[in-house]
Formats: C-alpha cells, structure tokens, sequence
C-alpha cells in the first residue's frame, strides 16, 4: 500500500511543474486506479476503447480519460461523450468520424495529432507532408467540433537513447512546423505529448509538455 501513491509524488516532483504527467492505467483494476486518483491525480490514459467504457463508469467523473491507443472509426461513438483528450488521432477520416459524434453529442473534442516518428513500421501515426496537405488544403475549418491541441509521438522500442532523443527532436520540429504554419495565433495547440516509462527524462529535455506513464506508477504490466 502506498506504492502508487509514492511513485506519483515522486514523479511529479521530478518532472518540471508545466509537464502533465498521465497515468497510463492500461490493465490496471479500478481500485489502483482510485489510488491514484486518492493521491489527487486527475489525468489517466488508457488505449483501448473497450477497457476504457468498461472502467469509466466505475470511477469518479472527474478523471480526465486521455486515449492514446489506436481508434477505430466505429468506436469513436463510444469515448466522445466523456473523454478529455484524444491524444491519438492518426488519420483525417478519423478526424472527420470524431468531429461527427462531437457535433452529435454536442461537445468540442480536444485533438492531437500522432505523428510518425518510430523507425518501426507498425506504429500508427500521420507523416508531416499528411499533415501539411491536410491543414494547407483548409482542413480544419470544416471539423469545427475539433480544437487541435497539439501533436503526441511514440519513439522506437531500443536501448539506443540516442535514436529515442533523435526522434524526439524530430516531433518537437513537427509541433514547432504546425504551430507557426497553421496554428500561429491558436493558444489552444500547444502540447508535445512523448515520453513513457523508459523514457521520459529524455522527453521532458527535448520539449515534452505531456508525459504518459504506467510501468513507473503502477508496476511492471502483466
Ligand atoms: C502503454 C503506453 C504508455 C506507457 O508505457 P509505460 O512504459 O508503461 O510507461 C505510454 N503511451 C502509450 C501510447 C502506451 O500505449
């Protein structure tokens, strides 16, 4: 007992005070979760849309439920009536399937961008010329239920702290292209969400503002 308690003090008095730390509650029961929450943490992730709707309801109604997993269009239904932050939007028909339910379930939905920047194929993500076409071609006017908040990346799975920091640098270069092509004069898009476990520290030294974080909190996942 405790334990989680501990590990979210600890983290949040190491990370810098204008990084949010999101607890990446992702296999972990209700009452660890309400651990965390006991300890006054508010902001939790979790990447699959079942678990997700399955916990929600259990839980107090003012977490913040952040989605950093994969969404599939026919389960966007599902988490925009509740959800605080949909940190893995990685495609424009799924922009678009978002924007759809937001107007149904009259709320605006805050987006960020998943961008692309793992050498591993398997991960979800837009590229940069996706995004510049998107927002060049007057993208987001028409998703009006969306406000853009900024951009998440996921580095690769290595031991190479070099290339993890090199891939970093490179969503920072991203956000940093979005926001003055597209987003200049928007307050509203401001985050870097990268940085897990292994390798926050990192994160947090190349721009980081949002840090996802399980293992670290909850112990190592079954
Ligand atoms: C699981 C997960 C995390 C957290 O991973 P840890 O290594 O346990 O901190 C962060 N981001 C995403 C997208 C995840 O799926």
């Amino acid at each position: 007992m405790g334990y989680i308690r501990d590990n979210i003090e600890r983290l949040k008095s190491e990370l810098p005070e204008d990084v949010l730390l999101v607890a990446v509650s992702k296999t972990e029961s209700p009452e660890s979760i309400m651990e965390a929450y006991n300890a006054g943490h508010r902001n939790f992730g979790e990447n699959r849309v079942q678990e997700l709707i399955a916990k929600q309801p259990l839980l107090p109604r003012d977490i913040e439920w952040h989605l950093i997993g994969h969404l599939q269009r026919n389960k966007v239904k599902y988490v925009v009536p509740f959800v605080s932050l949909i940190e893995s939007a990685d495609s424009v028909r799924l922009l678009e399937a978002v924007n759809k339910e937001a107007l149904k379930a009259d709320r605006k939905i805050r987006v960020l961008l998943q961008i692309h920047i793992a050498k591993e194929e398997h991960k979800y993500g837009f590229t940069m010329e996706e995004i510049e076409q998107f927002f060049s071609q007057g993208g987001s006017p028409k998703l009006s239920s969306l406000i853009f908040s900024g951009v998440m990346g996921m580095a690769t799975f290595t031991d190479d702290r070099e290339q993890i920091r090199e891939e970093f640098k490179y969503l920072t270069d991203c956000y940093t292209n979005v926001k003055n092509s597209f987003f200049r004069n928007d307050e509203r898009f401001r985050e870097i969400s990268m940085g897990m476990s292994g390798d926050y520290a990192i994160a947090v030294e190349e721009g980081s503002t949002i840090v996802r974080i399980g293992s670290s909190i909850f112990g190592e996942r079954q």
